[in-house]
């Protein structure tokens, strides 16, 4: 019989989550699962924490299972802990975290289970392939597999923002950790970018009182596309292979008839992006990104008619343009751009500033002891579009040392899967083992 290893899963965020619970279910090939969670809840994560607001899911119900072999079992948890939903509900998201961290308390005393509250810093790797985990604490763990699930990082500075400005307690970097009621109800707040994240902070202002103006900005403009639940049913039926011409010609044919492109791509999303070449997916970054994020990351129409309601009152308004400068002036900032389309230099004034532009994807950028040492050893490496950890698609990360069997999780295989940001697609790598 094969000698039983102990895998360490660093992140307890939904990723982490996932892929703990789906090995604790399958009776895996592990004598001991270690999870290593440095804030005080595991299974949330950044997402699905309870921050007192009322964010929806962007995925309905029926689809967000914690298990790839049990499609129902979500509907089935809602419905035994009596909260009303149907499979295309949009839930609050703090209800999915309350699911995932429901499913990680049912193993607390499995006995090959073990739960850390604390943060990994380093990892050693022994010649023949062993970790040692350092952690802040002082403890080591040791490990023959680690699996770094270490999430989305907080957002890059905003281009353009004096460091002096970046330091003003009206400047509010990282809208994740945003304490949205400290902001003056009656005053000015600009918010840069126009995703999902954007619609979170906007409709999050809104339930915490908010009366002044919001204003969001983003290069072209574009709020989320809205979900078309009956068109996502019809499921189109299209062979997606090919170079990435092929791609764009299949799609344009197809979006004359008003289909959801790219809910039909998305089963197929992974292996038509590790297909294309390098030079594709760089032009697919450069001219579909933005395309590809309005339509695929789409929100609830319950949202968007909340917008919809705060433009037409005139508390919202939404800009395309490209940000020059920004400056503090008054207490506040003043930010000039060149309009899109009709590239005329603009300015806007404003009292707070949120920046919703997006996690940190260059891990060679990003504020983590753990990141920076694992560099530092070469025990990782960014990926060629810097988009998060060079890896093989099955997760393990490309190093030097081919005994150590190290794997990455979740949104860090961003430029090796491209689509393995969202729970459905997390899920079901994760149950692949
Ligand atoms: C705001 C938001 C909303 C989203 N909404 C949806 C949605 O509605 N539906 C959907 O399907 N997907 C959604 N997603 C996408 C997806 O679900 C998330 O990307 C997913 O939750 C990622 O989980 P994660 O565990 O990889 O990352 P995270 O949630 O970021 O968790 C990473 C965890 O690792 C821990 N950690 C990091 N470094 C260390 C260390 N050195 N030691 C110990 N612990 C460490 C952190 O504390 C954190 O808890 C959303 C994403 C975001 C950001």
């Amino acid at each position: 019989m094969a000698e039983k290893k102990t895998i360490a899963i660093i992140g307890g965020g939904a990723s982490g989550t996932l892929l703990a619970i789906n090995l604790l279910e399958s009776n895996s090939e592990f004598s001991t699962i270690v999870l290593i969670e440095k804030s005080n809840e595991a299974g949330r994560g950044l997402a699905f924490q309870d921050n007192g607001h009322d964010y929806l899911l962007n995925v309905v119900a029926g689809k967000m299972s914690a298990y790839s072999d049990k499609p129902s079992h979500f509907l089935d948890w809602l419905s035994e802990n009596k909260i009303p939903a149907t499979e295309n509900t949009f839930l609050p998201r703090r209800i999915y975290g309350q699911y995932l961290s429901a499913l990680l308390n049912e193993f607390k005393n499995h006995s090959v289970f073990v739960r850390i509250k604390d943060e990994a810093l380093d990892i050693a790797v022994s010649e023949n392939g062993d970790f040692e985990i350092k952690l802040r604490l002082g403890k080591s763990i040791n490990a023959q597999k680690v699996v770094l699930a270490l999430g989305n990082c907080p957002p890059p500075q905003l281009r353009g923002l004096a460091p002096i400005s970046q330091q003003s307690e009206n400047y509010i970097n990282d809208p994740w950790k945003a304490n949205l009621s400290a902001i003056s109800k009656d005053k000015t707040v600009l918010i840069i970018g126009t995703g999902l994240t954007a619609v979170d902070i906007v409709l999050g202002l809104k339930q915490s009182g908010h009366t002044g103006k919001i204003t969001c900005l983003s290069t072209h403009g574009h709020l989320p596309l809205v979900h078309n639940l009956n068109q996502e049913a019809a499921q189109l039926n299209i062979d997606w292979k090919g170079t990435l011409s092929a791609i764009i010609s299949t799609a344009k044919a197809n979006l004359k008839s008003g289909n959801e492109i790219m809910s039909s791509i998305r089963p197929q999303s992974q292996e038509i992006w590790i297909g294309f070449s390098l030079e594709e997916k760089k032009r697919f970054l450069r001219h579909l990104k933005h395309l590809w994020a309005t339509d695929r990351h789409r929100m609830p129409k319950e949202s968007s008619d909340k917008l919809n309601s705060m433009i037409q009152e005139g508390q919202l308004t939404v800009l395309g343009g490209k940000i020059d400068s920004i400056n503090s002036k008054n207490n506040g900032f003043e930010l000039s751009y060149t309009q899109y389309k009709s590239s005329e230099l603009k300015t806007i004034a404003c009292d707070y500033l949120i920046n919703c532009t997006g996690p940190e994807s260059n891990i060679e950028r990003v504020d983590s002891v753990l990141i920076h040492n694992l560099l530092k050893k070469d025990l990782i490496k960014a990926d060629e579009l810097k988009l998060g950890i060079d890896a093989y698609p099955n997760g393990k990360v490309k190093n030097e040392f081919p005994a150590a069997e190290l794997y990455a999780v979740g949104p860090m295989l961003r430029g090796i899967l491209w689509e393995i940001t969202a729970i459905p697609e997390i899920r079901d790598f994760v149950s692949k083992g």
